[in-house]
């Protein structure tokens, strides 16, 4: 059983007033906490290991046991593929897609920022910015090459930590070309370049420089690249790549943020604190008091409907069952607490994702309702 709210702090005490962003993905998930100024305060990254429900709840316990006594949250933003599991069960006021979330934080930190190249462990984005708004974008979530996964597997052949290939790949001086568009045919290429005994360091930058030239091939597609362009993602902490991408874009103006693996979930956060943070003016004129108290209207904010901390010892039960909307067949999961289903998440599409909370019945069936005439595929939805 899980109390679903915290207790609001005892009158007078001065809290900390927080906004927490949730980011969670298939491989990954980030949590983020800004304060009322949109300023960093503290994230959790974790690997969700198959498993969300649980990934959500220990960075939760993660983030909670980091947190000073008098802080409260007061608004939440989700995103990432399972964003609406997220929204589920922490209580989301706010939720919204990765690019949308990314690009909101990337125009917070990197204000003047034209390009997001964005590379995580599975899946890479790309989003061309006019004006702070998206002008394009694309994303790959298919092929390894162009995501981190491609470093992490060839590091684990060599017998190298992956916090350690960036440091590693910085001291080539004589980086070898490593030719292949996919996983399979670069890494051949890498063992016959090990075994014509050139140094690990120049293999290593030549896989750093393959993994740029395949994400601007897979991912780019030929979209020019315009600086200044802001590298984050988790592959963004290696210092060989961001070398590697200031090589193959021919210019400097590739900065990282302070922390690249959270940008979406900060920027679930900034989108928690627009929506739910204290507003002026509006309905709310400044009467008499307000003048006195020096003519400013009084501060609004909304209710958050954040569930509270507590949900990290709720007992979920997770009930697996086979979509056959499309040849796919993939595996969906149904969450319940306490005999309610309260999200469904997985699968290659976001067909489950809205499928509503309440009688584990009624969730398909209406969902089922709810398929576009033209979506074919959606028609024959079944269980
Ligand atoms: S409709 Fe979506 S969830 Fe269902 S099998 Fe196809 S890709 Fe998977």
């Amino acid at each position: 059983m899980c109390a679903v709210r915290d207790q609001s702090p005892p009158p007078g005490e001065t809290v900390m007033n927080l906004y927490l962003g949730i980011d969670i993905g298939s491989v990954t998930i980030k949590l983020a906490l800004i304060d009322r100024a949109g300023h960093f305060v503290d994230s959790v990254y974790r690997r969700t290991q198959g498993q969300p429900v649980q990934a959500l709840q220990q960075g939760l316990a993660e983030l909670r046991a980091r947190l000073p006594g008098k802080a409260a949250i007061r608004g939440v933003g989700t995103t990432g593929s399972a964003r609406y599991l997220a929204a589920a069960i922490a209580g989301g006021d706010v939720v919204k897609n990765e690019i949308t979330s990314q690009v909101v934080a990337t125009a917070r930190t990197v204000p003047a920022a034209r390009t997001i190249v964005e590379i995580g462990g599975q899946d890479s984005k790309l989003v061309l910015l006019e004006d702070g708004t998206v002008a394009d974008f694309s994303m790959n979530t298919v092929c390894a090459a162009g995501t981190g996964s491609f470093l992490d597997h060839q590091a684990a052949r060599l017998g190298i930590a992956i916090e350690d290939l960036g440091a590693r790949a910085l001291r080539s001086r004589h980086p070898v070309r490593i030719t292949g568009k996919c996983t399979v045919f670069a890494e051949s290429d890498m063992i016959s370049k090990q075994q014509m005994g050139h140094p690990l360091e120049d293999i290593l930058y030549g896989l750093c420089l393959a993994l740029a030239r395949n994400y601007l091939a897979n991912v780019g597609l030929g979209r020019e690249i315009r600086t200044p362009a802001v590298f984050q993602g988790g592959v963004a902490f290696n210092q060989g790549m961001v070398r590697a991408f200031k090589e193959v874009l021919g210019t400097g103006e590739v900065m990282v943020p302070p922390h690249p693996e959270a940008m979406g979930a900060i920027g679930a956060a900034l989108l928690a604190l627009e929506e739910m943070g204290p507003r002026t003016g509006g309905a709310h004129e400044c009467g008499p008091r307000d003048r006195a108290a020096g003519g400013r209207p009084p501060a609004v904010e909304a209710r958050t409907a954040f569930a509270g901390f507590a949900v990290s010892e709720a007992l979920y039960t997770t009930t697996p069952f086979e979509c056959r909307a499309c040849p796919n067949l993939c595996e969906v999961a149904r969450v319940s607490l306490d005999g309610r289903v309260i999200a469904t998440c997985g699968g290659r599409c976001d067909l489950w994702e809205h499928a509503p909370a309440g009688d584990p019945a009624a969730g398909p069936a209406r969902r089922r309702k709810e398929v576009p005439a033209s979506g074919g595929r959606r028609r024959r939805q079944r269980e």
